[in-house]
């Protein structure tokens, strides 16, 4: 690996290929590509998925298929198009037959998306679904839950919001959730919302810990 540059956009293209050649778990195997994330390297808006399913898998860019579509739509109604965000999910191989991400790849992929935040720096984060926002925001509070508010969250703002393949299953109230959701994100991108209702703290001590190897794992 080069040494850093001190260009984060440099640097993170460095990262890109060292993710693409990575064998650190068994996903390398069945892969056809690795999804290393899509968008602007200088976003202050970043989303953050679970794992690549097919279409992903196939094309190396995250949420292509109908998600993907209706992630843009969210944004669309926000004035963003997806090139002004950057998309990346926790874990960069397709897990086979899309089952969930197993802790094994979680952690060895884990260093990959904590680069990605240090380098792209964005000032907030959204994560997308159960399994980016349990994650992130280390608790077992599910999503209906968690969402509804902007997190501080290691000195920026993290929106969990439900994975847009829920509101394609539901439409409806989950969509009208995401909208909301969205409206925060654009109020903080904006300057008119500080993140005030639950910090990551508060949400530990609230619940069960998570799993303890997750404890500080996207802290700076
Ligand atoms: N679902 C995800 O979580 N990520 C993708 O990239 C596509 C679908």
């Amino acid at each position: 690996m080069t040494a850093p540059s001190g260009d984060p956009v440099a640097e993170l293209k460095i990262l890109e290929a060292t993710a693409l050649a990575c064998t650190k778990c068994d996903l390398a195997e069945g892969r056809t590509q690795v999804v290393f994330g899509s968008g602007d390297p200088q976003a202050d808006l970043l989303f953050v998925g679970e794992a690549p399913g097919q279409r992903e898998d196939e094309q190396g860019v995250p949420f292509v298929g109908p998600s993907g579509q209706l992630l843009e739509e969210l944004l669309g109604e926000i004035g963003l198009t997806r090139d002004q965000v950057y998309i990346a999910n926790v874990v960069k191989c397709r897990p086979p037959r899309n089952r969930d991400p197993r802790q094994n790849e979680i952690d060895s992929c884990k260093g990959y998306l904590r680069t990605q935040l240090q380098l792209i720096d964005p000032q907030v984060v959204v994560t997308l679904g159960n399994f980016s926002s349990k994650l992130l925001l280390n608790t077992e509070v599910g999503i209906t839950r968690l969402r509804g508010t902007a997190y501080e969250w290691w000195g920026r703002h993290l929106v969990p919001t439900f994975h847009p393949a829920a509101a394609l299953r539901g439409r409806g109230q989950v969509l009208e959730d995401m909208r909301y959701d969205f409206s925060l994100v654009l109020d903080i991108l904006d300057g008119n919302l500080a993140p005030e209702a639950g910090t990551e703290q508060e949400v530990r001590a609230s619940e069960p810990a998570a799993d303890p190897q997750q404890l500080g794992l996207f802290g700076q």
